[in-house]
């Protein structure tokens, strides 16, 4: 293959002299399209980013739904550095630094419940996966250890390490490698026609909790260990779960022994108007999953936040002086992402961010709904009728979201985002799609990008911030940008 080099544009800047590009192997992305075309962002700050071509970019998806309190924060940048000048490494295995417990602390003040024992890992994936554990080790350390299945659900996305690939309910992201972990198990999802462009919880499919019952009858609850969901599944769409729901997967756990397992690496911090989703909906579960906001995206970090209970009984049966938990990595609790991290909890407190959130929801839910009668936007509404387009990301609504958990929107954008920008981002534009249009993308006055059809077909991703839908039937799809 030839190698791909980064065009010069006759507006680029002089930094962005040919590059080769072939060296690097882009995670979730079409390699050879990216490569022939490039899209580079090079500066962020606030809500935007700057292309290398100096277009400026209303940055609809918070990054990845990392960049809560917007992007270029000098506070988390300046205590980064202080960190890393003070101490920049210690092995997190028999040694501490204060910026651990001191965010731990501080975390479990957000967190809901006894959910006030935290362990650091480093991204999303690696938080299910030790959630995972601790849930079989929490059984085996009370005589259970028979209980080793795990209830997942149609359309989740629980990260891409192996436990999070059993769980995953995209096909795309399960069928290039084999079976995974076995005894996973899959409830149907809760995308139902009868709830479309509802705002908020739909009235209908509580119903669908009782999946959980049913694999009870089926397998034995002595063999399963938990359930695990995002309480509104983000990446393939925005999907909020019924109204009574979760608080039905609660009781059926509580009633069989199984622990709730609660993924939110989206919904933290501030995304439904309260520190977590499980606050907003008023259901606390046994776990929680959480990364990308934790440090506001500026250093890689998750983490799981643990009811004691279950550490205690974890803890209360080793014998002493033995490890607890054979189980850590090397950068759990790095002392530059715990600084990142304190920052960013300093921002979201003094800024009252997640109120914030809470206060603006009802202006971007009306800015959201007021699409819903463009053609382009009634396509990215439509209900998939293709397979394969079940298989993608954000294919239903437009990545940053449109709709609400209680009074809260769940949004994408920062939370720091002024009105003004919720205006502009909901901003309308038409465009003709024939029928080899592909996916046309759309921004203020113009047609930003248009997808091949193949490509279309092969990839989810994002463009100028925003997420792109799968499938021959999404050939339009609104996205921001100016
Ligand atoms: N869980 C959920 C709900 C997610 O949305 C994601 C990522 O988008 C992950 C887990 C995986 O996180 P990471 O990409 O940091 O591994």
């Amino acid at each position: 293959m030839g190698h791909a080099e980064l065009p010069l544009h006759d507006r680029a800047p002089a930094h962005a002299t040919a590059t080769a590009l072939d060296a690097y192997w882009m995670p979730f992305t079409p390699n050879r399209e990216f490569k022939a075309e490039p899209r580079m962002v090079v500066r962020a700050e606030g809500v935007h980013y700057w292309s290398d071509r100096g277009e400026r970019l209303i940055d609809a998806a918070s990054g990845l739904f990392c960049c809560a309190a917007g992007h270029g924060r000098a506070e988390i940048a300046g205590a980064v550095g202080r960190q890393l000048a003070d101490l920049d490494f210690i092995a997190p295995f028999l040694r501490g630094h204060p910026g651990s417990f001191e965010f731990a602390r501080r975390l479990a003040r957000l967190t809901p419940g006894d959910l006030d024992r935290i362990f650091f890992v480093n991204s999303g994936s690696e938080a299910i996966d030790t959630a995972m554990k601790i849930a079989l080790a929490y059984h085996r350390a009370r005589g259970q250890g028979e209980r080793t299945m795990f209830v997942s659900r149609e359309r989740a996305y629980h990260g891409v390490n192996f436990g999070g690939t059993s769980l995953s309910g995209l096909v795309n992201n399960r069928r290039r490698f084999g079976l995974a972990l076995p005894g996973v198990v899959h409830m149907r999802h809760t995308h139902l026609t009868a709830n479309r462009l509802t705002p908020g919880e739909g009235a209908h499919g509580v119903e669908l909790a009782d999946d959980l019952a049913r694999f009870v009858d089926l397998y034995g609850a002595e063999n399963i260990a938990a359930c695990v969901v995002e309480p509104i599944a983000g990446s393939t769409g925005c999907l909020v779960p019924p109204r009574g729901y979760l608080a039905r997967l609660r009781e059926i756990c509580d009633r069989h022994g199984i622990l709730l397992v609660f993924d939110e690496v989206i919904t933290g911090f501030g995304r439904t108007g309260h520190a977590f989703a499980a606050q907003s909906f008023g259901v606390t579960p046994d776990m929680i999953t959480m990364a990308k906001a934790l440090t506001n995206g500026a250093q890689p970090m998750g983490a799981v936040a643990v009811s004691e209970r279950i550490h205690d009984a974890i803890v209360g049966a080793a014998p002493d002086g033995a490890i607890e938990l054979f189980h850590g990595y090397t950068y759990s609790g790095h002392p530059a992402a715990c600084a990142a991290g304190l920052a960013t909890l300093d921002i979201f407190e003094r800024e009252g961010l997640f109120e914030r959130a809470r206060a603006l929801s009802p202006r971007f839910l009306e800015a959201m709904f007021a699409l819903a009668d463009l053609p382009a936007v009634a396509l990215v509404f439509q209900e998939p009728r293709d397979d394969r387009s079940h298989a993608g990301v954000g294919h239903d609504h437009v990545a940053f979201g449109g709709q609400s958990v209680d009074d809260a929107v769940v949004d994408y954008m920062p939370v720091i985002v002024q009105e003004g920008a919720v205006d502009a981002a909901s901003r309308r534009e038409r465009r003709p799609a024939g029928p080899d249009a592909g996916i046309q993308v759309l921004g203020e006055g113009r047609l930003q990008q248009t997808m091949s059809p193949a490509a279309a077909e092969q990839q989810s991703g994002h463009v100028g911030g925003v997420e792109q839908p799968r499938g021959r039937e999404h050939r339009q799809m609104l996205v921001l940008g100016r």
